[in-house]
């Protein structure tokens, strides 16, 4: 495989910004610019200069601490925001979101492109699959690589997403998650908050998920 990935945790949230890099068509995309990855945006910046092309900004979904700084990565690289329509709404009142959370207001960028389940997304030679997983969001999704996924605020180590805010709810986070376990066991899943983990490691240790899944 020739991607690769780089990772920085930011922001009040300590939130996890993703850049990919696939190396032999040398592209470049962002998941989730959060609130001031500088390392990946300098990263990112260094890399054009070497003649790789930005491609794209996806967003896993649209809570401020993850779509923070789209203005600013779509202003610096011109490259268009990938999200669900689901989330939209968000994505509309980031100034809202951002100053209830003590942030100062940053410019709103709308959706340049929608997602829908099955989208197969071409990063260089490579590509992403498309999952909507909602739950935590009305329109969360996950981008799914051949042996790792990044899949927002589904499901994380040892826990599982919000489901107490705006649009979220917790039968449906449930049967997002139910789908997850569908994967490979050895599937790495690297989400928006803590450490990376794998489906089998879930799946066995994470009490959380367990109890909202046997809770319907
Ligand atoms: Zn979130």
């Amino acid at each position: 495989m020739s991607l690769e990935l780089f990772t920085q945790t930011v922001g009040p949230a300590a939130t996890k910004a993703y850049l990919l890099h696939e190396t032999r068509a040398k592209a470049l995309v962002i998941i989730d610019p959060s609130v001031g990855a500088d390392q990946l945006f300098e990263r990112a910046r260094n890399l054009v200069s070497d003649g790789a092309r930005f491609q794209a900004i996806w967003n896993t979904h649209g809570h401020f601490d993850h779509v923070y700084d789209n203005a600013r990565w779509k202003a610096e690289f011109g490259a268009p925001i990938y999200a669900h329509a689901g989330d939209a709404y968000f994505l509309e009142h980031l100034r809202e979101q951002s100053l209830w959370f003590g942030l100062s207001a940053p410019e709103e960028v709308p959706v340049d492109v929608e997602l829908h389940e099955g989208a197969v997304l071409p990063i260089g030679d490579e590509s992403a699959l498309v999952w909507e997983l909602p739950g935590h969001s009305p329109g969360s999704v996950a981008f799914g690589f051949s042996d790792f996924w990044i899949t927002g605020d589904v499901l994380f180590q040892n826990g599982v997403g919000r489901f107490d805010l705006p649009g979220a709810d917790q039968r449906t986070l449930a049967r997002s998650i139910a789908r997850l376990w569908t994967l490979p066991d050895a599937t790495r899943i690297l989400a928006g908050h803590g450490e990376p983990t794998t489906i089998e490691q879930e799946k066995r240790g994470n009490a959380v998920a367990r109890a909202l899944l046997e809770g319907f």
